[in-house]
């Protein structure tokens, strides 16, 4: 072979060589054959462009179509793949964000594009790629226990069918028919196994609590626990889980042989509190599950600061909303043991020792903003709990009934808590109103939840943030009451610089300066990632986060709060309304002894009834086990209680989500 050098590629001349780079001696001889064009402006005239349709036709498509990519990341973002010859061989951003429109004619804005990532980009690799389970599987070891007629799983049997090796087994492919059945009769002979007194005494025996026995009530099916991952980014496919779960009655009724009405179906796990998603702190400081803003919202931020989070590497599709943030003049603080992404990006970096040590960082930032003087008092007193009087006796809030005598509950029916907020009366009597020291009239005064910002003030309160006195209650005796403020005053006291600096590692001057920044810009956010909620004492750390944003007016404003964003759904969710029926429990909790089968029926017309029990799966990824504990002094405490008693697990079924991994005893777990 002669290879075609430079000097003599230019040699030949002419366009026409450049068809070949290696030439053999038939090919070389091809190229003598060809004619040399003179072409005087190339620009303008080309022999032969075909080559470029190569290039053209990787992007020709016979067909589009738009989806939405909807894993466990819950950004769901609308793409449009391309098609060719039925195979999707590209997906792309959609940019279609400013033309969804909701029933009532609602638009977002073209800010939100784009949309994406490079997971949802390449999803079709995955949909045609050679890892792709295509087929239902079954352990074989498994299989046989069924062909074997599911004998009782002794210890000996265990071994046989490797329930005790699963991961050594092997597995048999099947059909989807196949499957269905050997499913269908492991779960009648696993709900027979358990049910009824021979099924409570098998239980006690493998050595269950007793306290969860009982609260299987006989049914061999409570055993069954059924988890939809994620449900809300894919309600009917996803949350087909739970909807089986209930029609389990279908099976309880048949085993035990009750009224279908009574039986039991089986029991749902968990997924937002079970993941770590839930910043456990955040019912505990606000009574919501969680506060998350829409990431849009970073643009409103003067001072951005986020905790354990990585808004650079993360969150995807919403980080440029995090650009646009640095854009427009906000400062950025980042707060994490590393030197991590947002670190390099921040105005300023905190480093913290690892473990949330963080938690006595805001404690300190909230002791310098109190001692300094440089809270917001007017927001301090008219939206935050520090004016609310506590009882220093039993550090419980001092109820409006405990001081005035013949006291009658404050909230007006047609005020928020009832018309607004759907406060139950019966909850409303649980609450009672609570007391402030009112400046104006030198006296306590009761206050209702509604009284809030202007509607305190047209209360005529004037609530003191510095109140420690003794109070005379209506049976006569007397407690000493003290404000919230003022029992923060003494929390605080441990929480000087220098220890903190001793905590956290934390420079001290850094710790001063967020706390000028968070009382001099407005508005702030705290952004939280989600492993501070995977510490037992998040709870603190949320409280803590809170603090200086209630002391500073930064709560309820655009750019302000502060946010775990451990999920975001965008996704569709149909609630419940007395319009429209019982919306996503139609699906999940509808009557299985009475199914509607009319495509056409409104969702009103869906019978509901619940047959099926949540439960948390803490309890399973901790040895299948209550917390119920023998003590020496007061013998057998449950401290798990009669509501959230689980049940033993003998049939596992989820889809969506990766159980094992989540698992916080993972290691207690595989064997
Ligand atoms: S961020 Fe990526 S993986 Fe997540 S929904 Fe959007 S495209 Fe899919």
């Amino acid at each position: 072979m002669k290879r075609l050098t430079r000097r003599r590629f230019l040699a030949l001349g002419g366009a026409a060589v450049a068809t070949g780079v290696i030439v053999g001696s038939s090919s070389s001889l091809a190229l003598r054959r060809l004619q040399v064009i003179s072409i005087a402006n190339p620009l303008e005239d080309y022999p032969n462009r075909d080559w470029e349709k190569v290039y053209r036709d990787q992007y020709g498509y016979d067909d589009s179509f738009t989806w939405v990519c909807s894993p466990n990341d819950t950004h769901a973002c609308r793409l449009r793949a391309f098609t060719r010859n039925g195979i999707v061989t590209r997906i792309e951003q959609n940019y279609d964000v400013d033309r969804y429109t909701d029933l009532l004619g609602n638009k977002a804005t073209a800010h939100w594009n784009p949309r994406g990532c490079e997971k949802g980009l390449t999803m079709h690799r995955r949909v045609y790629g050679p890892y792709r389970l295509q087929h239902p599987m079954l352990r074989q070891g498994w299989k046989q226990w069924a062909d074997d007629g599911f004998p009782e799983l002794t210890a000996e049997n265990r071994d046989k069918y490797m329930f005790t090796a699963r991961g050594q087994d092997t597995f048999v492919r099947l059909s989807w028919d196949e499957v269905y059945d050997y499913v269908t009769r492991g779960m009648i002979a696993i709900a027979e196994s358990y049910s009824g007194d021979e099924g409570a005494q098998r239980l006690e025996a493998e050595g269950y609590q007793p306290e969860m026995i009982e609260a299987m009530q006989g049914a061999g099916t409570r055993t069954f626990k059924l988890r939809g991952g994620m449900g809300l980014l894919g309600v009917i496919g996803k949350y087909g889980m739970y909807r089986f779960s209930n029609m389990l009655a279908l099976l309880d009724g048949h085993v035990r042989g009750i009224d279908p009405d009574e039986a039991l179906g089986g029991r749902n796990w968990s997924n937002y509190t079970w993941h770590g998603d839930q910043a456990p702190g955040h019912p505990f400081v606000h009574g919501l599950q969680t506060s998350d803003c829409d990431f849009n919202d970073l643009r409103n931020s003067r001072l951005h600061i986020q905790c354990g989070k990585n808004l650079v590497e993360n969150k995807m599709p919403e980080n440029h909303f995090f650009n646009e943030l640095m854009e427009r003049g906000g400062k950025i603080v980042t707060i994490a043991p590393e030197y991590s992404p947002p670190a390099t990006k921040s105005d300023y970096w905190i480093p913290v020792r690892p473990g949330i040590s963080d938690t006595s960082l805001f404690l300190a930032v909230t002791k310098i903003i109190m001692d300094r003087g440089l809270h917001d008092e007017a927001f301090v007193k008219s939206f935050t709990d520090f004016p609310l009087l506590v009882r220093t006796d039993n550090l419980k809030r001092l109820r409006a009934d405990e001081v005035f005598a013949g006291y009658k509950l404050g909230l007006s029916s047609d005020g928020p808590s009832f018309a607004l907020h759907g406060l139950k009366q019966e909850q409303y009597e649980q609450l009672g109103d609570f007391v402030v020291f009112d400046q104006k009239s030198d006296s306590l005064k009761a206050i209702t939840r509604d009284e809030v910002g202007e509607r305190m003030t047209q209360a005529g309160l004037d609530p003191a943030l510095e109140f420690k006195e003794k109070v005379k209650l209506t049976d006569g005796s007397e407690v000493e009451v003290m404000t919230l403020w003022n029992m923060y005053e003494v929390h605080l006291k441990d929480y000087d610089l220098d220890t903190v600096h001793e905590i956290t590692g934390a420079p001290k001057e850094l710790i001063e300066r967020l706390a000028e920044d968070i009382a001099t810009i407005k508005p702030v956010a705290i952004h939280i990632g989600e492993g501070v909620n995977h510490w037992f004492h998040a709870t603190l750390h949320n409280r803590a986060t809170y603090l200086p944003l209630m002391l500073t007016g930064n709560i309820g404003q655009p750019g302000a709060g502060c946010h775990t964003w451990a999920g975001n759904y965008k996704a569709a969710l149909f609630q419940s309304a007395p319009w429209s029926g019982p919306g996503f429990k139609g699906w999940v909790a509808e009557d299985p002894l009475k199914p509607n089968l009319d495509p056409k029926a409104s969702g009103k017309d869906v019978v509901v009834k619940g047959h099926a029990k949540d439960e948390e799966p803490a309890y399973w990824d901790h040895g299948d086990k209550a917390l119920i504990v023998e003590t020496p002094r007061d013998g057998r405490k449950n401290f798990t209680g009669k509501t959230h008693m689980p049940t033993p697990t003998k049939v596992m079924w989820f889809n969506n989500v990766n159980i094992i991994n989540n698992a916080k005893w993972a290691y207690g777990l595989i064997k």
